[in-house]
């Protein structure tokens, strides 16, 4: 991506959130974007996962210039190739665990016992093995975003976007979670994860800088 700039309009006021960025992702990166709060990393988060677009700039994802790409197409992209954990989780309240996980591969057009089986595998790896029928709002926020971690892993996804994957979890559970993004990532899978968490960025080699929606590689 390159010299992305996006400006919210709230009324007459313009906010510029992310000022110039660019930034090059590579297959196989394992990457994390540090920054404080407020300084642009969902937003940067969205317009990689081609859920939101920059007000200007170009952005091409696995050959595909985003910019000019169809509904369609991005609808695709995100589909097939992208897994998100999002900040907030976005779970699906009335569907169990188990449902929320299954329903990316059902998109796919995956037969529903697979999904199912693959879907408990992934909750059973993240400690949630006798949850797999609880609904979102039964469970603590810890246990929502390792379900949101299964539900964005599930599909053994090309990219993995995780927007503060880590926010609601214990050490220990954390330290699982970054433990399974790094074997997804020795099988190949690009990681980008957004943190402000230090200690998570410690245990990776690439990692850029936000503030006030400007990019550093270092300091
Ligand atoms: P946090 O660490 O708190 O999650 P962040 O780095 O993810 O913060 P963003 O969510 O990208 O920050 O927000 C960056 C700035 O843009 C903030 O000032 C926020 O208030 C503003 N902002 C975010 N989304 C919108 C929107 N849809 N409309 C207007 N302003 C927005
Ligand atoms: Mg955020």
């Amino acid at each position: 991506a390159n010299n992305l700039i996006k400006i919210y309009q709230n009324g007459s006021e313009e906010l510029k959130v992310l000022d110039d960025v660019s930034i090059q992702v590579y297959r196989g990166d394992f990457m994390v974007i540090l920054g404080p709060s407020g300084s642009g990393k969902s937003t940067l988060m969205n317009i990689l996962g081609c859920l939101d677009l920059p007000t200007s700039g170009q952005y091409t994802l696995d050959g595909l210039n985003v910019l000019e790409a169809s509904d369609n197409e991005l609808a695709e992209i995100r589909n097939k190739k992208i897994g998100f954990i999002f900040q907030k989780f976005n779970l699906l309240p009335r569907l169990t665990a188990l449902q929320n996980v299954m329903l990316p591969l059902l998109y796919r057009g995956v037969k529903e016992e697979e999904a199912l089986e693959a879907a408990k595998e992934k909750l059973t790896i993240l400690g949630l093995g006798a949850r797999l029928f609880h609904r979102p709002n039964e469970l603590s926020g810890g246990q929502q975003q390792r379900v949101a971690i299964a539900r964005a892993i599930v599909g053994n996804p090309q990219l993995l976007l995780a927007d503060e994957p880590t926010g609601n979890l214990d050490s220990k559970s954390s330290e699982d979670a970054i433990r399974i993004f790094k074997e997804l990532n020795q099988q190949g899978n690009t990681i980008v994860i957004i943190t402000h968490d230090v200690e998570v960025a410690q245990q990776v080699k690439k990692i850029v800088y936000i503030r006030d929606g400007k990019l550093y590689e270092n300091h």
